[in-house]
């Protein structure tokens, strides 16, 4: 996300080669990074991380706990360590990080406010805890996973085990939890929800768009809903 002032990228969870054709596919190629932000250690977040952040040069942003478990293939990156929960300020951007239950070693998800605008991000969740419904209120645009639908996920292509962990309280959430969120709880001010991090095997933007579609339908908001597909670029979102 950019300011005129400020640019951070969060997370890096495929090649360097691959994020730099995405910036430069919608005209974020060029210039300086001031921050890469890490949720946590997972490899589809930080795959590209080491080769990123060389490449960059930019500091990285990542919880105390979490740090050691990153590795840099002998580069020695910038590091700005935190602690979950705590408040970071990057150029004119305010950032709070918060913890989800998701089975990384101390993972964290983001909400930036600049100008009188919030933005939420949180994907890798094994469900909502009130904590992070309260952090979300407020944010003009909500970026949420919505990982898998639970019928493909039961007869789809993974060991038991997996799809346990998957399903469980640290795993992902379903597309019927965040259809849950939307209905019952997703704060009125939310303009536009950006869902994503899809599961390849396990779901299919069609039906993340439908179950969100009819969720929405019974707020009579106007949220603006974008599915983010696997290996497209989104829209750039503007205020
Ligand atoms: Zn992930
Ligand atoms: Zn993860």
């Amino acid at each position: 996300m950019a300011t005129e002032r400020t640019r951070l990228l969060i997370d890096a969870g495929t090649s360097r080669r691959e994020i730099c054709k995405r910036l430069a596919a919608i005209g974020e190629g060029g210039g300086r990074f001031d921050a890469i932000l890490v949720s946590h250690e997972h490899s589809d977040h930080v795959a590209g991380l080491p080769a990123l952040a060389k490449n960059l040069d930019a500091p990285v942003y990542v919880t105390r706990l979490t740090a050691p478990s990153l590795e840099w293939n002998g580069y020695e990156p910038k590091l700005e360590t935190f602690q979950a929960g705590a408040g970071l300020v990057i150029g004119d951007i305010e950032i709070d990080t918060f913890t989800i239950p998701h089975d990384a070693i101390d993972p964290v998800g983001f909400c930036f406010r600049t100008q009188g605008v919030k933005i939420g991000l949180v994907t890798d969740l094994g469900y909502i805890p009130e904590s992070i419904k309260f952090h979300l209120r407020g944010a003009d645009l909500l970026a949420l996973e919505s990982n898998h639908d639970l019928e493909m996920l039961k007869v789809g292509p993974y060991p038991w085990s997996v799809k346990q962990r998957i399903m469980g309280r640290k795993g992902h959430l379903s597309n019927d939890v965040v259809c849950q969120y939307i209905r019952d709880e997703m704060d009125s001010a939310t303009t536009t929800l950006a869902l994503g991090h899809l599961s390849e095997h396990n779901n299919h933007p069609e039906i993340v768009r439908l179950g969100a579609e009819q969720a929405l339908a019974g707020r009579s908001l106007f949220t603006k809903l974008v599915v983010a597909e696997r290996g497209r670029p989104t829209e750039i979102f503007e205020y």
